[in-house]
């Protein structure tokens, strides 16, 4: 089976709150894991070839692998953007409506607090060099614990918006939090989206054989040593997907709705 790493990637800064300071990487850092991908002989190749394949298209080239970036973080129209335009990099931005500053956007707060997030214009300059831009709902909630109209409201809506900015079709989904179920991947098909990145339990791989509606991806974090991430370019050290939610997952999601119920929501971090 071929093997597909979805590398998934949230900030790319020097700086970034506590709260989202797990989930950077420094620019070297970044640098670092670029010239990884390449010395170890993975080419990345855009979202869409992926998306094909695994809806009966071409099969991808074996040792591809695919960017990604959530949120929607100032740094990556500063950051991210050149140092892939210089590498001729593709990449997805799935972007939270809720939290793109400008026009249009409603004043004060949003979902990230504490930290530049990118403007409309940006994600319009994004999209005219070749960025694919991908959504990630308007506020950033946990879907799976959510009522099916507020499922489609975030889902639906944030597509619509995007659309709208952009002028042309958004195709590419990713779950907030990776946290989705039967129910809202239902939701998420019947929006028009033609895939869906998840985060399967903790990081996996994708493969050719791998859900469209949620995919596996490997999440680079603070954390992530040179060894872990030099593990993952050869196609090592996380399970692939496709695999049956366990019963941790599920007993994990029971949780989490019995407290959003009682309307002391589990504090999720943004990964
Ligand atoms: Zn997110």
């Amino acid at each position: 089976m071929s093997v597909v790493p979805v590398f998934l990637y949230h900030a790319v800064s020097h700086t970034s709150p506590p709260w989202l300071a797990p989930y950077t990487v420094s620019p070297r850092t970044f640098v670092e894991q670029l010239d990884m991908i390449a010395d170890s002989g993975l080419r990345v190749v855009p979202l869409r070839h992926l998306v094909a394949s695994l809806r009966g298209g071409p099969a991808l080239p074996a040792r591809s692998a695919v960017l990604t970036f959530d949120d929607g973080y100032a740094d990556f129209a500063a950051t991210v953007a050149p140092l892939l335009a210089a590498r001729g990099l593709p990449s997805t931005l799935y972007v939270t409506t809720g939290a793109l500053t400008g026009a249009g956007a409603p004043p004060g707060g949003g979902p990230f607090p504490s930290v530049p997030t990118l403007s409309w214009a940006q994600v319009r300059e994004l999209d005219a060099a070749g960025v694919e831009i991908g959504g990630h709902t308007v506020t950033h909630p946990q879907l799976d614990t959510l009522s099916r109209a507020s499922v489609r409201e975030e889902v639906a809506g944030c597509k619509r918006r995007i659309e709208d900015a952009l002028g042309h079709r958004v195709d590419s989904f990713a779950y907030p939090h990776g946290y989705s179920s039967r129910t809202v991947r239902a939701v998420v098909g019947e929006a028009g989206w033609t895939s869906a990145a998840a985060i399967r339990s903790a990081s996996a791989f994708s493969s050719e054989r791998d859900d469209p509606l949620r995919f596996g991806r490997l999440m680079v974090r603070a954390d992530t040593g040179r060894d872990r991430f030099a593990l993952w370019t050869r196609g090592e050290g996380a399970p692939v997907a496709p695999f049956a939610e366990g019963l941790r997952t599920r007993g994990w999601r029971a949780y989490r709705r019995a407290r959003a119920m009682a309307g002391r929501p589990y504090r999720a971090l943004p990964a």
